[in-house]
């Protein structure tokens, strides 16, 4: 006999039809001899009509009513739920998250859970009895006397199910939803979507944060630390569904669940050189051509950040293995050199037109005296202060960050090689990691052999924020993102690029990133006074933008990924507007009326479709 966790979704029990079949399916399991906890979300949209009810009475409604109200919605699909069970002759009882002892911060609308109680939960099903759980709820103390009722953040019934999963020792936990499992994209964007067979933990991780609304990344990231088989299948079928791969967890204490340790690795990798071309022509293709280049010779490319633009040229840097620097340079020199002419002969065609802003020559800038470093932890997603926390620890170390490029679940920083030292010491005591656990940069998971892309990902919610002529010395990047924590704005995607300006004798770089739409003129607003001491430009920001992501932890092996991506940007007239990667993931931010066209091109051109189209319940 085992004990399963299965949690249905909005969709899953949209109905009292749908209920009924929902207990018809959980009564199944029941008669195979498990045990079930059964954790659901409120009834098809009615979140969103309860969001809609409290939008209607206020513009700022106080987030304790707020997570009053939307825990109700949940309260009604466990009661009926159970009294379906109940109905078919099956023991059953409904729980609330505070019965179930689903304690969690203090944070109304976005609470992490801290620990989990079941001791009540476990003497119901010793009974025999079904216990259906309310997703997305907790309550915000142990002690009765002045618990209040708080929820996880949108989405969140999955974290209460992986949760309550870790904290039974559950055999496994199932996500049943309205999809057959976890796709290729979305497919209410892209109907040719396929069925992923399998996917690693940290792959989803990167995925589900990069907008793959299937798993809420906090579920992934509990499954993950402590080794959950997760399953997410259909609700109607008995199809197997798309098991989400994790590594066995060593044991891990149930104190502190989402909120312990945020960072455990810090990488180093010595054995990388830098690219940069200064200047190149902000149009379509100009990222195709050159990682195009770079692939036909067959070179691995790790990081790849391309900055905000300046005028109508951009820079781009990238890194390579150290041995494949001389060949990488002459490529770029290469086609830095085509790129020089096309422009000559683009400015003889206008010799009489006015140019503002015309960019100078493009140049390439090589260096081999540089080290990457990178903390990683699925804990950092949505914690403002992690990024920060690296940043002050390499500053207070005297430590100048060159390039900083960052994904859901890392934050890469390149130093001078000489820096390096210091570099990890500092880290590895800022982040209580003893530096014998240093992990080597290697793939991100050596589970199975992972195709080099297993999806593709479109985030429509986020608005890129550009601080021009930052100056280049140490501490700058932590003090605004220092600010930026201190204000709870989670910040996404940090570029700093490599073009270096000098204004009024001093170096100056521009650093780039990506907030939430919702947090991005509080952003501004948090960093205006200090832009102005660091004597920096005011603060860009553009909303109509897009993150369209591929995701696989096998292209670090292959050659052409990057290219291969942009390519199919660049067939499209897509210009790309900022890139950042990492080891298993390449973002490109887009113009957002581009969106949906530009997430088709890429899981086209990586052959991601399937032979039948998807079926979606409206
Ligand atoms: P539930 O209410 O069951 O939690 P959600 O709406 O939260 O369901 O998640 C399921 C939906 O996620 C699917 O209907 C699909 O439109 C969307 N989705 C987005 N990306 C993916 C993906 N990569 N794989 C599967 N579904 C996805
Ligand atoms: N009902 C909540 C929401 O709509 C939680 C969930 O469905 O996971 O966000
Ligand atoms: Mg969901």
């Amino acid at each position: 006999m085992a004990l399963v966790v299965q949690k249905y979704g909005g969709t899953s029990v949209g109905s009292t039809e749908r209920i009924r079949q929902v207990a018809q399916r959980v009564a199944k399991t029941v008669a195979e001899g498990h045990q079930v906890v059964v954790v659901v979300s409120a009834m098809g949209k009615s979140t969103d009509d309860l969001v809609a009810l409290a939008a209607a009475i206020t513009d700022n409604p106080s987030t304790r009513e707020l997570d009053m109200l939307l825990s109700t919605g949940e309260q009604v699909s466990i009661s009926l739920l159970t009294m379906a069970l109940q109905a078919l002759g099956q023991p059953a009882r409904s729980m609330t998250g505070a019965q179930v002892g689903i304690v969690t911060e203090a944070h109304h609308t976005r609470a992490r859970i801290l620990s989990i109680n079941p001791e009540r939960l476990r003497a119901a099903l010793d009974q025999g009895e079904v216990v259906v759980v309310a997703g997305f709820q907790g309550m915000s103390s142990g002690n009765a006397a002045d618990f209040e009722i708080t929820t996880l953040g949108r989405g969140g019934s999955d974290t209460s199910a992986v949760a309550l999963a870790a904290a039974l020792g559950a055999h496994h936990c199932e996500i049943c939803t309205d999809v057959p499992g976890i796709l290729t994209t979305d497919p209410r964007l892209v109907p040719e979507a396929s069925q992923m067979a399998e996917v690693t933990c940290d792959e989803m991780l990167e995925l589900a944060s990069l907008g793959a609304s299937v798993l809420h990344p906090r579920a992934v990231e509990i499954a993950r630390n402590y080794g959950i088989p997760l399953v997410v299948r259909s609700s109607w079928t008995d199809q197997p569904g798309t098991w989400v791969r994790s590594r066995p967890a060593g044991p891990r204490s149930l104190e502190g669940m989402e909120i312990a340790r945020p960072v455990d690795g810090i990488e180093l990798d010595l054995n990388q050189a830098k690219i940069a071309l200064l200047q190149v022509p902000d149009r379509p293709g100009v990222a195709a051509s050159l990682f195009g280049a770079i692939a036909e010779q067959s070179l691995p490319v790790d990081l790849i950040i391309q900055s905000i633009y300046e005028g109508n040229a951009n820079d781009i840097a990238f890194t390579v293995q150290r041995e494949n620097l001389g060949e990488a340079e002459a490529t770029a020199i290469a086609l830095y050199e085509q790129l020089s002419q096309e422009q000559r002969s683009h400015q003889e065609q206008r010799a009489h037109q006015e140019q503002p802003g015309s960019p100078a020559q493009p140049s390439v800038v090589t260096d081999a005296r540089i080290a990457k470093v990178s903390i990683a932890g699925a804990g950092m997603i949505g914690r403002p202060g992690v990024a920060a926390q690296m940043f002050q620890s390499l500053s207070d170390a005297g430590v100048n960050i060159q390039m900083i490029s960052t994904s859901e679940v890392k934050v890469s920083c390149l130093v001078d090689v000489d820096q390096s030292d210091r570099a990890i010491t500092a880290l590895c005591k800022t982040f209580d990691i003893h530096s014998s656990n240093l992990a080597p940069a290697e793939p991100a998971d050596s589970l199975v052999t992972p195709p080099p892309v297993r999806g593709v990902a479109l985030d429509r919610a986020q608005a890129q924020l550009a601080i021009r002529h930052v100056p280049d010395r140490p501490g700058m990047a932590a003090r605004i993102f220092t600010l930026l924590a201190q204000h709870q704005i989670s910040v996404d995607m940090i570029i700093q690029s490599q073009r270096c300006r000098q204004i009024n004798g001093i170096a100056t770089r521009d650093i780039a990133f990506t907030t939430a739409q919702a947090d991005a003129l509080r952003a501004q607003a948090a960093l205006a006074e200090l832009l102005s001491q660091m004597g920096c430009a005011e603060l860009e920001v553009n909303s109509q933008v897009a993150k369209v992501s591929v995701v696989g932890a096998g292209m670090v092996q292959v050659a052409g990924v990057a290219a291969r991506m942009f390519q199919a940007l660049a067939d499209r007239q897509i210009n790309i507007q900022m890139i950042a990667t990492s080891e298993i993931k390449i973002s490109c931010l887009v113009a957002d009326d581009q969106a949906v066209a530009a997430l088709r091109a890429v899981h086209a051109a990586f052959d991601l479709a399937g032979d039948r189209a998807i079926e979606v319940p409206a």
